[in-house]
């Protein structure tokens, strides 16, 4: 998916760190597989100054431009060295956290056979080992709970965000104490309604079972 924009659009990676002001900064990767950072860009006419970003080479004068994040690549100056193999392993692991973070639910194991396939052998030698690829996916992930404290207890109190649909529609129509037990029910209007239009209701459910 990734190597087929390279025909029509500009090869960036995505930084892993950000601007200043918050906005996601990018690397461009040439066609020789030169890597650049913005050295300049021009909110008049849109046109983007490349600097080399080799760190081996600190003061190679490669530089290309580019209007806006579109092609043509025009070189300006050229290197002094040739394409590092680590901006190809750097290439990788953008793939990797873009899948990561695009398919939460999909096993690391799975992201990486897939963002690894075809890769040249060269390549595959300087990557770094499994277990730390498998730190970038799961760092990726965005996990949407990760802010909410797992209950410890029935007392627990269910935060107003799971009481309701994201169209502010009712989701919890039942939440009472019954003994030991603490019974929840989360349904909507509707699904209520269809309930209703027939007469017989098959059930399923797991009892007994619940994670902390
Ligand atoms: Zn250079």
């Amino acid at each position: 998916m990734f190597y087929k924009l390279l025909t029509d659009t500009l090869k960036l990676i995505q930084s892993t760190k950000k601007k200043k002001d918050g906005s996601v900064s990018w690397f461009l990767v040439d066609d020789e597989g030169h890597e650049y950072k913005v050295a300049y860009e021009s909110s008049i006419s849109g046109t983007i100054t490349w600097r080399c970003n080799n760190s081996e080479f600190p003061n190679c004068p490669g530089k290309v431009v580019t209007k806006g994040h579109s092609r043509p690549i025009t070189v300006k100056k050229l290197h002094e060295h040739n394409a590092s193999i680590k901006t190809k392993v750097k290439e990788l692991y953008a793939n990797i956290r873009i899948m990561s973070a695009n398919n939460p639910d999909t096993q690391p194991r799975k992201i990486i056979l897939e963002c690894t396939k075809g890769l040249s052998e060269e390549i595959v030698a300087h990557l770094p080992t499994y277990s730390s690829t498998r730190q970038v996916c799961s760092r990726a992930r965005i996990n949407p709970y990760e802010d909410f404290e797992i209950p410890s207890d029935f007392s627990f109190i269910l935060p107003e965000q799971f009481k309701n649909l994201e169209n502010g529609e009712k989701f919890l129509f039942f939440d009472e104490i019954s003994g030991e037990d603490r019974i929840l029910i989360f349904t909507t209007e509707k699904n209520l309604s269809l309930l209703t239009e027939y007469r017989n209701l098959l059930c399923d459910g797991t009892f007994g079972s619940f994670a902390f």
